[in-house]
C-alpha cells in the first residue's frame, strides 16, 4: 500500500515537473499574437495605457519599402547609390533615428530592422538586385503589421513615436496574395488617423497620386519619378527631404517634392 502511495506521489511530482518545465520553456520575448487584418476587421493591436507617456518621439522610425522587381534592372546601381547617399545625408541631421528597409518583389526581404541610423550598413549589389514581380500590397501590409507587432513587444506607443513610411515602386501591383488593396487602405488610414504616421508614395510608370489614393495615402504625399538615372536620384532626394521634415517638425509638410 505504501509502495502504491509512493508511486502515485512520485508520478504526480514527475507530471507537475513536466508541466512546469514546459511552462518555463516558453521564451519570455514571444511576440504578442496580433490578429491578421482582413477587409472586415483591421483592429490595431495597441491599446493606450499608462506606459504610453514613457514613449519618446525619437528615435524617429524611417521605414523604406523599395521595389526591386525585374523592371528595376537597369536602375540597380542608381538605386544603390541613391539609397546610400540618402542615409549619409540623414546621418548629418540632429536627433536619433532608426532605419527599417524592405526590398520587395514577389518576395519580401527585410535588410534592416530598426537599425540605428549611424550603424546602418551601405546597400550593395549583394543585397539589391532586380528580380521577380511586384507584390506591393503584401510588402506594405506586412511592414505595417510587423512594425506594430514590434512596438507592442517593446511597449512602444505607436502614437507617441514618430514614424515615416516611404514606398518607392516602378509599376503596377501584380503579385500580392496576402493583403488586398482594401485591407492595406484601411491599415494606412487607421495608422495615419490614430497615430499620425506619415506615408509617402513615389512611383514611376503609374499615376502615383491615383495609386497612392487607392491605398489611403493623400495625393499631396505622392510623387512621380521618371524611370531613369535622374529620376531615381530625385526620388532619394525626395525621401531625404521628407525624412528631414518628419525629424524636424514631426510630419511630412509641403516641401519634400521635387
Ligand atoms: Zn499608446
Amino acid at each position: 500500500m505504501r509502495g502504491v502511495l509512493f508511486s502515485v506521489v512520485a508520478l504526480a511530482v514527475i507530471i507537475s515537473g513536466i508541466f512546469s518545465a514546459s511552462a518555463r520553456s516558453i521564451p519570455v520575448d514571444t511576440p504578442p499574437k496580433i490578429p491578421k487584418p482582413s477587409e472586415e476587421n483591421i483592429s490595431l493591436p495597441h491599446k493606450h495605457n499608462a506606459d504610453c507617456e514613457k514613449t519618446s518621439e525619437e528615435p524617429v522610425q524611417i521605414i523604406c519599402i523599395l521595389d526591386r522587381s525585374g523592371s528595376m534592372q537597369s536602375l540597380t546601381e542608381d538605386t544603390i547609390g541613391g539609397y546610400n547617399s540618402f542615409l549619409e545625408k540623414q546621418k548629418k541631421n540632429p536627433g536619433k533615428a532608426e532605419v527599417t528597409t524592405i526590398l520587395f518583389d514577389d518576395e519580401y526581404e527585410k535588410i534592416a530592422d530598426a537599425v540605428d541610423l549611424n550603424e546602418i550598413q551601405d546597400l550593395t549589389s549583394e543585397d539589391y538586385f532586380a528580380r521577380g514581380t511586384t507584390a506591393l500590397l503584401d510588402a506594405v501590409g506586412r511592414t505595417i503589421m510587423d512594425t506594430l507587432g514590434k512596438m507592442e513587444k517593446e511597449k512602444i506607443c505607436p502614437e507617441k513615436r514618430r514614424v515615416l513610411v516611404m514606398i518607392m515602386t516602378d509599376g503596377q501591383e501584380n503579385a500580392s496574395n496576402e493583403y488586398s488593396k482594401a485591407t492595406v487602405k484601411k491599415l494606412i488610414e487607421a495608422t495615419t488617423k490614430e497615430y499620425s504616421w506619415n506615408y509617402i508614395f513615389i512611383g514611376a510608370n503609374i499615376d502615383s497620386a491615383a495609386e497612392a489614393g487607392s491605398i489611403g495615402i493623400n495625393a499631396k504625399h505622392a510623387a512621380n519619378y521618371s524611370h531613369d538615372r535622374k529620376g531615381v536620384g530625385e526620388s532619394f532626394s525626395m525621401m531625404d527631404a521628407a525624412a528631414t521634415e518628419v525629424r524636424e517638425k514631426g510630419k511630412v509638410g509641403d516641401n519634400w517634392k521635387k
